[in-house]
């Protein structure tokens, strides 16, 4: 298939000062996961996006001294020649691909800990911006730069960049937002001096300016000078001659950057999820600065769609579509677009688990791509995947994202597949939880796979079909792999925070019953112990019905592990604008005459109850594994049957998230005829080298 003509302007080159992007697909910098620790995983990672046809592709935030560390969060650095090395990995696998390899240096300030390097922080006036995120939170203040602290901090710049030249970087970024480096200088309420780097804009700029005019120098006739800049701050203080101080800062630099790279001032709202922001919404932050430069500019705004891209470059917002969570979910996204297979794009669904990884601290994960990181350890690649026997037939019970997941996987393989489902939608649990409130995308993980099923001539798919045993036992395949998903359970916690049983009556449910329908009279309350979306999301669909909600949980906050995918805040807020209730802290200890039973999870606190309607207990998910495990339990007649290998793949296994179920059914496709001769994952080794 050739190109849509009307897609033609995103294959345009750039250029970019001395060098030239091959087109407007843009991997804006971002974190992976993998720091300097895992050369040969972030090189992979990043090589992946290149040969799928991002024209520029960037490392994540890459300190460049050591008073600028984030550990135990995984940055990577240019601290020495040392350090070289490692990033030659990366820009060679970038370049065997024709693709521009950039690196954003970055030093953070006050807005980092420091607490591998022990070195006392450094700020424009000794002020850190409070952190409520447990893992940011620093107990050092930070203290303010004086002369020489800025002649290093110019002269740091200019050693990493040129160590990033010797590295074969094709693009330098300096990094002022964020709340790091430069940028604290240029915030009024961050800079508080008196001296040529305080009080007017031109003064706060002039850090900033100076750095880029240094590394322009310094690797200025080679190396392509990218600025980053957090605008929204800046946008919301007047401008003495334009609308804001963000418009100034642009009009004062204009041309001196070869490209702005223009974003929000927060992680949380640049990696705002499909739940709270359309693709898209950064658009008010970054369409002021075209017309203030004649340099390109890029910015994100989760984009999938080809015509949204297409129309941030024809409406002069963008020259470049920056991307980071479209280019993990898809890193051939550039290439299915030039080849007219758009229908083929895995898009991203903005869950935000791949933002949890980094948080972890361990290579990024991706609910829709379950090879993203996993293509060094494991040679799995996005797109291509060893053949398999036509011969060879698998039959798939359950047509979830594990179920599916395999079923795409096998049948890309070329195996004979027979994909069995109960009921006639396919997609399992995303087909009902992408009803819920702000969850639409999550149909994406089902729409990418059944599309191209549908194409698959060696793929049967029976809607409607729940089998038995027996009925497997019939079907006679040579493979059987169940993937029969899951379910929410009544079981509540006991006072020490351990399973203890159901609670049953009338009035309790569970999200599986309120999903299928099931009305709850009101007041509810919703006892979550899950902890991650579907005890909010539930509270929504119902105080949308017009019920009274509240939440009781054992956490500290709603949905409390979603300050992992930096949701937290935003479900906090939506909590409060519906008016749903909350109580922290609590274990539901009974539900009697109209009303639960609550009691502190500390010891010796109060015990309170509280009246409601029903229940809704949102806490412990149990395998549907009685299929499998009759399987199982008899070898003689699955070896009668001719079956030779029997698996449990997704919830069916252990209940997950969609992004557990995707990857183990891709793993099992991957390993379904490999016996027992799984190939070994590579892990990546320290050197012993001394210093
Ligand atoms: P996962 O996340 O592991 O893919 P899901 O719960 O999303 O799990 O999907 C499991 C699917 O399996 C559901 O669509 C369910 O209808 C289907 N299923 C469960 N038992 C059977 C069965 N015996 N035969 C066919 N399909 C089944
Ligand atoms: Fe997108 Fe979710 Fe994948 Fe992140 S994990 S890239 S948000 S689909």
């Amino acid at each position: 298939m050739s190109r849509n003509p009307r897609y033609d302007i995103l294959f345009e080159p750039v250029k970019i000062g001395p060098v030239t992007a091959p087109n407007r697909f843009y991997c804006t910098p971002h974190a992976l996961g993998t720091g300097q620790q895992m050369p040969h995983t972030r090189a992979a990672m990043r090589e992946v996006r290149a040969e799928g046809g991002w024209g520029v592709v960037n490392t994540g935030y890459c300190s460049i001294h050591p008073s600028s560390d984030d550990a135990p969060l995984p940055n990577c650095r240019l601290w020495d020649d040392e350090d070289i090395k490692v990033h030659e990995l990366m820009v060679d696998a970038v370049h065997r691909h024709g693709a521009l390899a950039g690196v954003e240096l970055w030093h953070g300030g006050s807005g980092t800990g420091n607490r591998l390097s022990r070195m006392t922080l450094m700020s424009a006036s000794g002020i850190s911006a409070d952190s409520t995120y447990p893992g940011w939170i620093s107990l050092a203040r930070s203290r303010p730069m004086d002369k020489q602290d800025i002649r290093d901090f110019r002269r740091w710049h200019v050693d990493a960049a040129k160590r990033a030249r010797s590295a074969g970087f094709d693009i330098v970024y300096i990094y002022a937002g964020m709340n790091f480096g430069p940028y604290q200088f240029l915030l009024p309420r961050m800079n508080k001096r008196t001296d040529e780097y305080g009080g007017s804009l031109e003064n706060r700029v002039r850090l900033m300016r100076e750095i880029v005019e240094d590394i322009k120098e310094a690797v200025g006739q080679t190396c392509a000078i990218a600025l980053r800049f957090s605008t929204d701050e800046l946008l919301k203080i007047p401008g003495e001659n334009l609308e804001s101080e963000a418009h100034e800062v642009i009009s004062m630099l204009s041309d001196l950057p070869d490209l702005w790279d223009v974003k929000s001032s927060s992680w949380v709202a640049e990696t705002a999820s499909a739940r709270f922001f359309e693709e898209g919404a950064q658009e008010p932050i970054n369409s002021f600065v075209k017309p203030l430069t004649s340099k390109p500019v890029v910015g994100v705004g989760r984009f999938t769609s080809p015509d949204a891209m297409v129309s941030q470059i024809k409406r002069g917002i963008l020259d470049f579509i920056g991307a980071a969570r479209p280019s993990i979910a898809d890193p051939f996204l550039p290439n299915k677009i030039n080849e007219g297979r758009e229908d083929e794009i895995r898009e991203c669904i903005g869950c935000n688990i791949c933002v949890s990884g980094y948080h972890d601290c361990v290579p990024v994960r991706c609910t829709q791509n379950p090879t993203m990181g996993e293509e060094w350890r494991r040679n799995w690649h996005p797109e291509r995947i060893p053949s398999g026997d036509p011969d060879t037939s698998v039959l798939i019970v359950g047509a979830g994202p594990a179920g599916l997941e395999c079923a795409r996987a096998l049948g890309q393989r070329g195996f004979a597949v027979t994909v069995a489902e109960a009921k006639e939608e396919l997609g399992g649990r995303v087909t009902i939880e992408s009803k819920l409130p702000g969850l639409s995308t999550w149909a994406r993980v089902r729409d990418y796979r059944t599309n191209l099923m549908q194409t698959m001539g060696n793929m049967d798919i029976y809607r409607g079909s729940s089998l038995s045993a027996q009925d497997v036992i019939d079907f006679e395949c040579d493979h059987a792999v169940i993937a029969t998903g899951a379910q929410w359970t009544r079981e509540i916690l006991s006072t020490d925070g351990y399973p203890v049983g159901g609670i049953e009556g009338d009035a309790v449910f569970t999200p599986d019953d309120i999903l299928a329908g099931a009305e709850a009279e009101g007041p509810v309350i919703i006892y979550d112990f899950d902890h991650y979306y579907m005890g909010s999301c539930l509270a929504e669909l119902l105080r949308q019905r017009g019920t009274e909600v509240t939440i009781v949980t054992s956490a500290n906050a709603v949905s409390a592990w979603t300050f992992m995918n930096n949701e937290s805040g935003f479900i906090r807020v939506r909590m409060i604008e519906l008016g749903i209730g909350t109580q922290f802290e609590y274990y539901l200890t009974g539900f009697t005459d109209g009303a639960v039973q609550l009691t502190s999870i500390y010891p010796g606190g109060d015990v309170r109850s509280i009246d409601c309607g029903s229940l809704i207990v949102v806490g412990i998910r149990a395998a549907n594994r009685s299929l499998f495990d009759e399987l199982n339990a008899d070898p003689d007649r699955l070896a009668d049957a001719g079956i030779s290998s029997l698996r449990s793949i997704g919830d069916c296994r252990a209940p997950g998230t969609i992004a557990h179920a995707v990857y183990s059914g891709h793993e099992c496709a991957r390993t379904i005829d490999a016996g027992d001769d799984i190939p070994p994952i590579k892990w990546e080794r320290p050197s012993l080298v001394d210093g």
